[in-house]
């Protein structure tokens, strides 16, 4: 961790830097208005999107899918852009996983693959999530995947493990207490035996059953006050208050290799949750952090699944217009877009019969088309793991010109600070 007085000559440099951006960019207020730029001052909330396992390239083949040659995607189209670097500092590891650069984000200091909310000798950090409640805001946490993996967990909980997403979930309820937490992963909240809502082995995926240690969580949860929904006519007809919804046993999605059981059909959609979370958390007058995520896009690259990471990205994709819609109009609200690191080494080329096609799982994808043309192009892989390629990190409302230009991933937690850990 960075000592104190570090941090604060920190954060005093990017509080300059940002009134210089805005003496220099903002020029006539209306221009100010209609890009959503502000500062700090107006700033009240912030939605935090992470397209998991997304970089560049997994922006461009959903570009030429959803929007075709001359289109845009809505994440794509705010209205400023830079990069983040994602290596993490791990004594084993040059390429970072899920829980240290998700811990990055929440705690602005770099640590080893598998760490929720601790540095690198395992110490725990002040987490962005428990720092927005402290400073009387709601939170909640959106996920295609179970709500206790890593991304959202390193916002809410402290563990030098990833794989405890039981504890991960006690924590939530006893500790961090995010006001809405919608997503997968039932089978950590009940104790073996305790099936639940979702059913123990399941056709579609045999080895999914309960397996928490920590007793009934659920029971636990609606003892303190959460509503426990588990299908989408739950969650319609879910009060604004506490809600807690786990909508699968594991991740929303099926992720078995290619043509081995693949399906990406979560039961709510991220744009419905999204909607719903925002609904909520959106009533209070001090303001908001809501963390999304859209988990298909890297469990699918992972096994080099063109077909399915295209489906994960359309629901992102959904989920983001959801949250630009909302920060259209609530421009108190800043909106950040981005990927926690790149997965599968992807490219996008043109179908040539001569390329090279690898070998499976790694073979190209597609041909696929691009809308509203009679172009195609391909997907081609060259790992099945992450990679330390660059993401883009799309941003609008206040603070949001601080994402212009290259950064370490940490940035990111230093911009979302200034908004969150201020008392209103
Ligand atoms: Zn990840």
């Amino acid at each position: 961790m960075l000592p104190s007085l570090t941090r604060g000559r920190l954060l005093a440099a990017t509080v300059a830097a940002a009134t210089a951006a805005v003496v220099v960019s903002n020029g006539p207020v209306a221009f100010a208005a209609a890009t959503g730029h502000g500062h700090a001052g107006h700033a009240k909330s912030v939605i935090f999107i992470n397209g998991d396992g997304m970089s560049a390239a997994h922006r461009e083949a959903a570009r030429l899918y959803l929007d075709g040659l001359n289109g845009q995607l809505t994440m794509d189209k705010l209205p400023v852009s830079g990069q983040l670097t994602t290596s993490p500092h791990d004594p084993k590891a040059t390429v970072t996983d899920s829980a240290a650069a998700a811990t990055a984000w929440s705690t602005g200091v770099k640590t080893y693959n598998g760490a929720i909310g601790v540095d690198a000798k395992g110490r725990s950090l002040p987490i962005l999530g428990q720092q927005a409640k402290a400073a009387g805001k709601s939170t909640g946490l959106v996920t295609t995947s179970q709500v206790t993996d890593a991304s959202p967990a390193a916002f809410f909980a402290h563990t030098t493990d990833r794989a405890r997403q039981d504890d991960i979930a006690l924590q939530y309820i006893t500790k961090s207490k995010p006001d809405v937490i919608l997503g997968g992963g039932e089978d950590w909240w009940l104790p073996a035996g305790t099936p639940g809502a979702w059913p123990d082995k399941p056709a579609e995926d045999t080895t999914e059953e309960s397996k928490g240690t920590k007793g009934n969580l659920v029971k636990k949860a609606q003892a303190a006050g959460y509503q426990y929904v588990s299908d989408a006519k739950g969650l319609a007809h879910a009060r604004r208050g506490k809600l807690l919804g786990l909508f699968g046993n594991e991740e929303m999605f099926q992720q078995q290799a290619e043509g081995e059981g693949d399906v990406y059909r979560p039961a709510v959609d991220l744009a419905t949750m999204t909607r719903k979370a925002l609904d909520t958390l959106s009533t209070n007058k001090k303001g908001f952090f809501l963390m999304v995520e859209e988990e298909g896009i890297d469990e699918f690259a992972h096994h080099n699944n063109g077909t399915r990471v295209l489906q994960a990205m359309a629901s992102l994709e959904k989920a983001v217009k959801v949250a630009r819609d909302y920060v259209a109009a609530h421009p108190d609200t800043l909106l950040v877009i981005t990927g926690d690191h790149d997965c599968g080494g992807l490219t996008v080329e043109d179908a040539v019969a001569d390329d090279e096609t690898g070998t499976a799982p790694s073979t190209e994808d597609g041909p696929f088309p691009v809308k509203g043309s009679d172009h195609t192009f391909v997907m081609d892989w060259t790992t099945t793991e992450h990679t330390g390629a660059d993401v883009p990190v799309t941003a609008v409302g206040p603070l949001a010109e601080q994402f212009t230009g290259k950064h370490p991933n940490t940035h990111v937690h230093d911009v979302l600070a200034r908004i969150l850990t201020r008392k209103h």
